[in-house]
């Protein structure tokens, strides 16, 4: 029997109005049925936004602190399940034991810092400019927001769109990944029986293709905030505008790491083999472009390709593997596409280039860390996003060089340089067109506490994910005027 999962409507477990199932497998052995969820409609959508509407003044009538508790009370309850949550999470994404628990752990603190902004969440009292007049400015919510985000963080950017959106007293309509919608639905469930009301968090699963537009330019929603690629983000902006609906979107990256002369290579390699082959290269933050200066290129391209080469890549719940699978038929598709682009642009394939030979192999989306060599500035492969565990080296002569090939690019999420010169650190740091900048750390991975997002083509830019950026986004400003006399 494979297990149902259901939508949550106004505090329902229902299947889909059509009657129709969506069946989710183990993308490292296809033949491991995970369960079925549903192939929502239209119909479904709108009774979702209805539910998130009716719910809204109640929630909304509380205070700061008392939904908070809700949150709080999932973090604790999130902490005494990281395994079983760890091997679900392994299972319909993909990704290793360790890459998963990983995830788990942060989003167990997602859930208590945005509890803690229950206690933060306020204005400024101001000057007036009359006496006997108090003048202040308070954050208020927005209403129902759209969330929508993508399967490659399944549980932790939910995470960290929903527990900002609720703390701050927006009811919401969640449409989850098509790829990962069971992990979605076990996070709607946490919060219910951690003491959210019906109606406050709604879920539907589904194609986004077919919700998308019935969602986002709904009257009943207030804001829609997105995670995924350019090209979906960039379509739903335009549906979007003529509403002026608050939106938010964070996409996609080809995020470059310089080697500089002076860099240690052993750190080097390290940093950018876990940056570009970690997540199965299938993080927005990835490491895919690195430029290295000439004197170093043949040592640290000797060292990244051994390296590559002895990853074990398996099945994620099997011991000792240090990459899982892609996440699906379709982005394995598409891994070994972009690199048979590259051979075709005249990229060499020095390590991997194709997918894993062996029984283990047989029914996952498996596909080789591959490095490829040779890569010029303006070829598909140094310019497009791949999503899989791809990394392209190019060659700069100096700093100046490196710095021009690191921004030419229509996207600017994470960049990072590998060096022991503070200057040069400085430099870069002043100079890189992205989002994040690392220096001598990986490009993946962000802290709860700072503003997380992409310049240029990799986000909307207005607003910042997690730190104080995810309040200012889910609410609106009102200030107030109160003469006393
Ligand atoms: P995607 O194909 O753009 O899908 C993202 C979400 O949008 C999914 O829930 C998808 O539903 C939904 N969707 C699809 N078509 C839609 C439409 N017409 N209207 C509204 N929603 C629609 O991206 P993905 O493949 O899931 O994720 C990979 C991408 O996300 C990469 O580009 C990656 O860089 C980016 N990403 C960015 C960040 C960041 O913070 N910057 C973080 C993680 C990932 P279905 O699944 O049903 O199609």
């Amino acid at each position: 029997m494979v297990p149902e999962y259901r939508n949550c409507i106004g505090g329902e477990w229902v299947a889909a109005s059509s009657g129709d199932w969506i069946e989710v497998r183990n993308p490292a052995d296809t033949d491991d049925v995970l369960g079925q969820v549903p192939a929502s409609t239209v119909a479904d959508v709108q009774a979702a936004i209805a539910a998130a509407r009716a719910a809204f003044p109640a929630w909304a009538g509380l205070t700061p602190p008392e939904r908070g508790r809700v949150l709080h009370r999932a973090a604790n309850l999130l902490e005494t399940q990281v395994d079983a949550w760890t091997s679900a999470l392994t299972r319909e994404e993909g990704k290793t034991r360790m890459e998963s628990q990983r995830e788990v752990v942060r989003s167990v603190e997602l859930l208590r810092y945005f509890a803690g902004e229950a206690w933060r969440v306020g204005g400024d009292l101001l000057p007036a400019d009359t006496p006997n007049t108090l003048l202040y400015s308070l954050r208020v919510p927005l209403g129902v927001c759209a969330i929508i985000t993508p399967w490659n963080f399944p549980l932790s950017i939910p995470v960290w769109k929903i527990a900002p959106a609720l703390v701050v007293g927006n009811t919401v309509v969640f449409k989850p990944a098509s790829a990962t919608p069971i992990m979605a639905i076990m996070l709607t469930r946490l919060l219910h029986e951690a003491g959210l009301p019906a109606g406050v968090l709604n879920i539907v699963t589904g194609a986004g293709g077919a919700l998308g537009d019935a969602l986002v330019t709904d009257a009943g929603i207030d804001a829609v905030s997105f995670t995924g690629s350019y090209s979906v983000g960039h379509a739903l902006y335009q549906k979007t505008a003529p509403r002026l609906t608050r939106t938010h979107l964070e996409m996609g990256g080809k995020n470059p790491v310089i080697v500089a002369a002076d860099a240690d290579l052993d750190k080097a390699v390290q940093i950018v083999a876990a940056g570009g082959f970690g997540l199965t290269g299938q993080a927005c933050t990835a490491t895919s472009r690195v430029i290295v200066e000439r004197p170093v290129l043949q040592a640290f391209t000797e060292r990244l390709v051994a390296t590559a080469r002895n990853l074990k890549v398996g099945p994620g719940l099997s011991d000792g593997m240090q990459m899982g699978p892609a996440v699906s038929t379709g982005q394995r598709t598409t891994d070994l596409e972009y690199i048979e682009i590259a051979r075709s642009e005249g990229a060499k394939v020095l390590a991997g280039g194709g997918a894993p030979e062996g029984s283990v192999y047989a029914r996952g989306h498996f596909v080789q860390p591959t490095v490829l060599a040779g890569l010029t500035p303006n070829m598909r492969i140094a310019q497009e996003e791949v999503f899989g565990p791809v990394i392209g080296l190019l060659e700069a002569g100096d700093m100046e060089e490196a710095l021009a090939i690191a921004n030419n690019t229509s996207y600017g999420l994470s960049a990072g340089i590998i060096t022991t010169d503070l200057r040069r650190a400085i430099r870069f740091a002043e100079r890189a067109e992205a989002g994040m900048v690392k220096v001598n750390q990986g490009t993946v991975g962000a802290s709860i506490q700072a503003p997380f997002g992409g310049f240029k083509n990799s986000g909307s830019g207005m607003f910042r994910e997690m730190g104080k950026g995810a309040v200012e986004f889910f609410t609106k400003v009102k200030t107030v005027y109160i003469d006393g006399q």
